[in-house]
């Protein structure tokens, strides 16, 4: 038989759909992965314990001829930053451990509505602030392509947890990347939407001007179909975008069979040096756009001279508005309390706050509260406005001359846990090319581009389009990974050496 965690979740829905396999089958494929794997991995902070009930109503459901939606029966892993009602909700945190939500996520809804089968929640960075999950208050997640790797943050667990078959499909939340660049080292695919594409309704929020939701998968059309359960207009949501989309999974679909590259303006930043790139990483860059040269896209080189600033303003905008999205976390309203015995309601704040926060959460706590004091809120957070507004105008221009712009998603390949845990600037450099986006509010999409060659570890190549352009990332993303899967005779990660020795059966 078909290993059932092996298959896309697309192809995995078209069995289910002609009833070849249940979603109780398919479920439990992926519980038994999880299993298998997971001490090693520890992608999942929670296995839900109501998979297979969930799985069995669908097929009930199925088999009395009820129509049901294209992803109907397909296990979903989910970002512990998403609340859940069946499931506790950490965000990382030890403020937050085991803490029930008292309704869903507006996208852990409508997964479930359209029949996915929530199969547990993914580690991450606490309140999704890192790029390694190494400030999980839980401790990390591993990189399935080497174990002593990190699977890239924040939303590490929902990448590793892919990439490992533990599920086919994941939801990742990216305010500086972390959707898109966990898929980078991890070889698999991962989409941030344009902002206020996608509801952060029961998300739980880090920078509010940043934050989106997104798809984390192994394929485009994958994340193509997800996006189309979880996007669109969301009443709960004040900053989503009240128009209608296209359907995202068409476009994948047009993009993989028709020739969406030819005659396609690929827009190089003239100003994102090769210095600060690994070599593997820029090689891997330049062959995927030689791939789509070959295909008839146009290389056009462009300026966007504040694009390599995004980092230095991000480090101030974020922590501020961190700073007070985190105040909630009062000891009185939400998670953990320390009780301090004849001390004040303040005492007890700050204990609990000094107790269940880390130390990243606390550091940008700082830095937030003190960018934004009287006599310094000018100085530093009006600046890094300032920055983000030309980052902003950096973009228009340029899809005034191009159709997408390309990066490497990040600049090196997966570095060993421990490495930069202590360098809170190497650590934040990882995300040079993914923060612009979410400044400027764009979409961006990365697949995979090859393996370095100097360390055998995967590379992504990231796609921006301009706001509202979601649709046309999917069919570019698409077009090259058809190109690509070909060149290379099936997926990467057919080829990730630990996996082979993982789980027995693989
Ligand atoms: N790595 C970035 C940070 O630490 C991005 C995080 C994210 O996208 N949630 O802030």
């Amino acid at each position: 038989m078909t290993d059932l965690t092996k298959l896309s979740a697309a192809a995995l829905a078209d069995k289910l759909a002609s009833r070849e396999v249940s979603s109780v089958e398919a479920t439990r494929a992926h519980l038994d992965r999880i299993a298998a794997v997971d001490g090693d991995i520890h992608a999942f902070l929670h296995v839900s314990e109501r998979a297979l009930d969930v799985a069995a109503g669908i097929d009930t459901r199925r088999a009395a001829g009820e129509q049901l939606g294209p992803l109907a029966g397909v296990p979903l892993a989910i970002k512990d930053v998403l609340v859940t009602t069946d499931m506790p909700s950490t965000s990382g945190s030890k403020i937050l451990e085991g803490y029930m939500s008292p309704f869903d996520a507006t996208v852990v809804a409508r997964a479930r509505v359209a029949g996915l089968v929530p199969l547990g929640k993914t580690n991450m960075d606490e309140f999704a602030m890192g790029s390694s999950t190494e400030h999980s208050a839980y401790g990390p997640t591993r990189n399935p392509w080497d174990l002593e790797r990190i699977p890239g943050g924040s939303g590490g667990g929902s990448a590793a947890a892919v990439a490992a078959f533990e599920a086919p499909l994941a939801l990742g939340s990216d305010t500086g990347g972390s959707i898109r660049q966990p898929a980078h080292v991890t070889g698999t695919v991962g989409m941030k939407p344009t902002y206020g594409g996608v509801s952060r309704y029961g998300a739980i929020a880090l920078a509010s001007s940043l934050d989106q939701v997104g798809p984390v998968t192994r394929t485009v059309l994958d994340a193509g179909l997800l996006h189309d359960v979880i996007g669109g207009h969301d009443p709960h949501d004040s900053t989503s975008l009240a128009e209608a989309w296209p359907s995202f999974a068409a476009a994948a679909r047009e993009g993989a069979t028709g020739d969406a590259l030819k005659g396609l303006r690929v827009g190089v930043i003239k100003e994102l040096p090769d210095s600060g790139f690994q070599a593997g990483v820029s090689e891997s860059f330049r062959a995927a756009l030689d791939a789509m040269q070959a295909h008839g896209a146009e290389i056009v080189e462009i300026s966007a001279p504040h694009f390599e600033y995004g980092v230095a303003a991000y480090y101030l905008v974020l922590p501020a508005e961190a700073s007070s999205n985190l105040a909630k976390f009062d000891s009185v309203r939400f998670g953990m309390r320390v009780d301090v015995p004849g001390g004040t309601v303040e005492d007890v704040m700050a204990a609990t706050r000094d107790a269940g926060f880390g130390d990243e959460v606390k550091r940008r706590i700082i830095l937030g509260t003190y960018a934004l004091s009287a006599g310094y809120y000018d100085a530093y957070y009006g600046s890094a406005q300032k920055v983000r507004t030309l980052i902003q105008r950096d973009f228009d221009e340029a899809f005034a001359q191009v159709d997408v712009i390309a990066t490497p998603s990040a600049p090196t390949t997966a570095f060993k846990l421990g490495e930069k845990i202590d360098d809170p600037l190497q650590m934040y450099l990882n995300d040079v090319t993914t923060i612009p986006a979410n400044l400027a509010g764009v979409p961006g999409i990365s697949i995979p581009s090859g393996l370095a060659a100097e360390d055998g570890l995967p590379v992504g190549i990231q796609f921006l389009a301009p706001a509202r352009e979601d649709a046309r990332l999917y069919r570019v993303g698409a077009a090259l990974e058809a190109v690509l899967l070909d060149e290379w005779g099936g997926p990467l990660l057919d080829r990730a050496p630990m996996l082979d020795s993982m789980g027995g059966a693989r």
